[in-house]
């Protein structure tokens, strides 16, 4: 539902930005559906963001005309325990773009130029919005996955496991998706994007894994994927939700095997990952809808229906 709300005004290290794209998360859905315990409703969804500088505020280290990503990671405060360790995505006074602070399902936002990321060359301005998140929070994902793991599983094949199956790939490894039971076109989507392998979760791995990836938010997964592990893998959770993860044998986790969640980025990801992108040209597939289709966006990432990143241009 679109609404008119008056142009804020940038503040010291804000800058204002004429969107120009923003791509759509499941983050999104767990937002507008109040899932996520935290959030400032009515909020303006949206956290993969680009944007033209069109008004900055003082100090701010932007200049007018730039082109920039705004990402989840809107605001940490530099000073606490995490912050200072190196963790500003752990930092518990960090704020959310598109959850505490209105984000880019809109023609305008505000942003905190500090926590603003430089974007690769090369890249549209619909290409580049998927790497914000789904490209930052999937190569996150990636690093906690372990030393270069050789075979790696994705569970739930979208927005993040369609860019980080390329990442992967460049790196020698060979890529199993695993999709919601039935789902052939989306597995037939996961081969052409450079996938192995591709077939249903619930079945066995042909492979033993060294390292599964959850981008699904379903509990049901978590041991099903420590079941394909070979001993001393890892299965990484890179959902911000998942439905309860059911009961499941110790023999499933023992042998040093692991279970871990991934939790926002921090801009030296955010950084790390634009080099990535800009070294390896990654394919973005995208669905482009106009900002008023905002709500059918979101029904489109809610049921699966989206083959790569639904992206919002006003
Ligand atoms: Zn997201
Ligand atoms: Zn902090």
């Amino acid at each position: 539902m679109a609404e008119v709300r008056p142009v804020p005004e940038p503040q010291a290290h804000q800058v204002l930005l004429q969107v120009l794209a923003c791509a759509v998360c499941r983050t999104d859905l767990h937002v507008v559906d109040g899932e996520l315990g935290r959030g400032v409703l009515p909020v303006v969804p949206g956290h993969q963001v680009i944007g033209r500088v069109v008004a900055a505020g003082a100090n701010s280290a932007l200049s007018i005309g730039e082109r920039v990503g705004v990402p989840w990671l809107g605001f940490a405060c530099g000073s606490c325990e995490m912050c200072r360790a190196g963790r500003e995505n752990l930092c518990p006074n960090a704020r959310f773009t598109g959850c505490d602070v209105d984000g880019g399902f809109a023609e305008l936002v505000i942003a905190d130029g500090r926590f603003c990321l430089r974007l690769p060359d090369g890249y549209t301005d619909t290409e580049a919005a998927p790497l914000l998140c789904a490209g930052l929070i999937g190569y996150r994902a990636l690093r906690m996955a372990g030393e270069e793991p050789r075979r790696l599983g994705l569970y739930g094949f979208g927005s993040a496991a369609h860019l980080i199956v390329q990442v992967a790939r460049r790196r020698g490894a060979d890529v199993y998706a695993f999709t919601r039971a039935g789902d052939h076109a989306g597995q037939e989507f996961a081969l052409r994007m450079g996938a192995v392998w591709a077939g249903d979760s619930t079945g066995p791995s042909p492979e033993p894994l060294d390292a599964a990836i959850i981008f699904a938010p379903a509990g049901e997964l978590v041991p099903l994927a420590l079941g394909a592990l070979r001993p001393g893998g890892t299965v990484v959770c890179a959902g911000i939700h998942m439905s309860d993860i059911p009961a499941f044998p110790y023999a499933l986790l023992w042998e040093e095997r692991s279970i871990r969640s991934v939790a926002n980025l921090t801009r030296a990801d955010g950084a790390d990952f634009m080099r990535v992108a800009a070294e390896a040209r990654l394919d973005v597939e995208t669905e482009v809808l106009p900002l008023g289709e905002a709500g059918r966006a979101l029904e489109l990432v809610r049921t699966g229906r989206v083959h790569g990143t639904a992206v919002l241009v006003p």
